[in-house]
């Protein structure tokens, strides 16, 4: 859904939003982003907005997603979502395995992997959600998590899986502070992760590495432009439409 060449930029909504305020919200943001055409901007909604956001957002340079999936296609799983159901609404792109579905739903690296598998299937983008929590930095062992994280897909579903995905470095402690992390700690760590995708996958230029914590519209250019980073994902940031604009804004030349 993009080339090297263009920045990415993913909002998260979380569970935010209602009919009136994604009304105003979907539409502001088709007409001030409409002109970056030099960035590749997916928004992900709660699941009973996609329809709403397909609505609006069609025909935009705004393509829309969910932040969760079944692993299961379907059957007997209540209160799940099928990737199938979210390809009807022309969902392009699912997160999988943020922190914030790990710690509160017990997700295993296993059950990621199986949802990585299905997005693909789907031929829907996956965004894959690696990181270490603040014990685990303090180790010193982040990189150790983040690779078992990636190697569980890769060992579970072979090297080929990874083509045309995101990997989203989202260390856990920076996510819905103060700050996010510091520019050494992210190039440290998307060239970890740029080197072992390097190694276990063929036709390696076809993934991504983005940044998730914290970003906002006074750090968006500075993070942007750490190497190895094709660009963001955002949380707080993407249910405010101005600060959406800004940092589109001041990252669509880099
Ligand atoms: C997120 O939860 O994916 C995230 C990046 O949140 P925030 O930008 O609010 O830290």
């Amino acid at each position: 859904m993009k080339t090297k060449s263009r920045k990415i930029v993913i909002g998260n909504m979380k569970m935010h939003g209602s009919l009136d305020f994604n009304e105003s919200h979907f539409k502001s943001l088709k007409q001030k982003l409409g002109s970056f055409n030099e960035l590749s901007i997916t928004l992900c909604v709660p699941y009973p907005y996609l329809f709403q956001a397909q609505k609006i957002l069609m025909g935009s340079n705004i393509h829309w997603g969910c932040q969760n999936v079944a692993k299961e296609l379907e059957g007997p799983f209540t209160g799940e979502v099928s990737a199938s159901m979210i390809k009807d609404f022309q969902g392009e792109l699912v997160i999988v395995g943020h922190s914030e579905r790990n710690t509160a739903y017990c997700e295993s690296d296993e059950n990621i992997a199986e949802k990585f598998n299905m997005i693909k299937k789907y031929k829907m983008t996956p965004l894959l959600c690696v990181g270490e929590n603040l014990i685990e930095r303090e180790a010193g062992i982040m990189e150790k998590v983040v690779s078992e994280q990636i190697k569980t897909i890769l060992d579970l579903y072979g090297q080929d899986i990874f083509k045309g995905s995101i990997i989203a470095y989202e260390p856990i402690w920076a996510i819905g502070s103060d700050s996010a992390a510091s520019p050494e700690q992210i190039e440290k760590m998307c060239e970890f992760i740029k080197q072992l995708i390097h190694t276990n996958v063929r036709d390696n230029d076809d993934v991504n590495i983005v940044y998730g914590g914290s970003v906002n519209a006074k750090n968006a250019v500075q993070l942007c432009e750490i190497n190895g980073v094709d660009g963001i994902l955002m949380g707080r940031a993407s249910l405010d439409a101005d600060e959406f604009y800004e940092i589109c804004n001041s990252i669509h030349k880099i």
